[in-house]
């Protein structure tokens, strides 16, 4: 489905991305894995490569313009061109009522989920513009539709996503770039197993976020994993500015 696309994957050293990055590449793509976490990062592309796909861990922070320009340069000099992005690098929210939220912590959480996705639109349309197109896929959240308490940064931010998917759709039309979000419900991956589900106030809302997954379960990376691989591909040729629930029906 995928044979001979470079894309590049962020956040592709755990949960969502790892198992994203190992789908493209048995799908027949060569993947750039992109993680600020090293050890991660290179533990995904050794087990493509040992699977017998192609990929190569390239260390970048998403958060920072210049790492995420020099990126997608590496990507463009290893494999001659751009196909494809998964902006999928992010951190979670902090939990905390909006009157304690610091500005710190607020700015945090937009700088790496929210800016962090814009620095990779920005650079990916920049190489894709140089041959024609390609196709982006955006991580933004089931609670950019249906908010938890105790998010406002996180909620921003993917709410932010969201909106500029759209927008930047729009301007990829002409040049053939599609831009689309995936919108996961609660995923098991690190992020929310070994951490938010082990924080005293998110762990007391787990039973009603559950209650809310229709489909009877948390998701799994591979169910993200499926739904992004077809967007990148051309198989979804005619779909973009999309949000793509991937929920188990938790924003019915
Ligand atoms: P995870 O913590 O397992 O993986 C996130 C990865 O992003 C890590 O490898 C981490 O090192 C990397 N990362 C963090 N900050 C970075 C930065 N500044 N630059 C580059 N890499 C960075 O989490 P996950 O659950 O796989 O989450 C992946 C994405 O999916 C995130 O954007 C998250 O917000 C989103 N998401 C997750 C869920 C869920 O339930 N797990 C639900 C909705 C959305």
């Amino acid at each position: 489905m995928l044979n001979g696309k470079t894309i590049v994957v962020t956040g592709a050293g755990s949960g969502i991305g790892r198992t994203t990055s190992e789908v493209l590449a048995k799908a027949g793509a060569a993947v750039v894995v992109a993680d600020i976490d090293e050890v991660g990062g290179a533990a995904t592309a050794t087990g493509i490569k040992a699977a017998g796909g192609e990929a190569v861990f390239r260390r970048c922070d998403v958060a920072n313009e210049d790492d995420v320009e020099a990126l997608i340069g590496f990507a463009v000099e290893r494999y001659g061109k751009l196909d494809g992005g998964f902006n999928n690098a992010g951190i979670e929210l902090y939990n905390k009522p909006v009157h304690e939220l610091s500005g710190a912590e607020f700015r945090r959480v937009i700088d790496v989920d929210l800016v962090g996705v814009f620095y990779c639109v920005k650079h990916e349309f920049r190489a894709m513009m140089k041959t024609g197109g390609g196709s982006i896929v955006n991580t933004a959240s089931s609670v950019s539709d249906r908010p938890l308490p105790v998010s406002t940064d996180y909620t921003s931010a993917k709410a932010g996503v969201v909106g500029l998917t759209k927008a930047a759709a729009l301007d990829g039309g002409p040049l053939g770039i599609r831009v689309n979000a995936v919108c996961p419900g609660l995923i098991l991956t690190p992020m929310t197993k070994d951490r938010l589900m082990n924080d005293p106030v998110f762990s007391q809302a787990v039973q009603g976020i559950r209650a809310r997954h229709h489909i009877g379960r948390f998701g799994e990376t591979i169910d993200i994993a499926n739904a992004v691989s077809w967007l990148l591909s051309d198989l979804s040729s005619f779909v973009t500015g999309s949000e793509m629930m991937v929920d188990g029906g938790y924003s019915i």
